[in-house]
């Protein structure tokens, strides 16, 4: 009952990435479902993530609720624990997290730090991926 509360709280922000998906499909892109997250692969949004954002530069995937938008397949599975962190992000903040998440980065570059690099949110996600590579999941099987 929880994980509905949890889709329900993340929704707007996940059909903001739908809609991206649909625009990914219809210019290449490619789908796949793993672990309740629509993962999308290629197509026009790939284009996007490959030039980049003003702070971060090129990005591999960028996750919006309970999608993650990737440059390709093997991408998606390269930064999947990274991105599972924000989907869980998304979890607890829902739609706030659109609001939160420049804060924390402009806070970071007010103490003199990198916008993206040194942003909370992109510290909690590499911190999974730090975890996810000491201890893999065995997710074959
Ligand atoms: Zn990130």
């Amino acid at each position: 009952m929880l994980r509905f509360w949890l889709y329900l709280w993340a929704l707007p922000v996940t059909l903001v990435g739908v809609l991206l998906g649909l625009l990914a499909r219809s210019s290449g892109g490619s789908l796949q479902r793993v672990e309740g997250v629509l993962e999308i692969a290629g197509g026009w949004p790939a284009s996007i993530l490959r030039r980049g954002f003003p702070f971060s530069g090129p990005v591999a995937a960028i996750t919006l609720g309970h999608v993650v938008l990737g440059v390709s397949l093997a991408a998606l599975s390269a930064t999947r624990a990274h991105e599972r962190a924000h989907v869980r992000q998304f979890e607890r903040w829902g739609v706030l997290l659109l609001v939160l998440y420049p804060l924390a980065g402009l806070l970071a570059w007010l103490r003199g730090g990198n916008p993206y690099r040194d942003n909370p949110f992109e510290s909690e996600a590499r911190a999974a991926e730090r975890v996810e590579r000491v201890t893999p999941q065995n997710s074959g099987d």
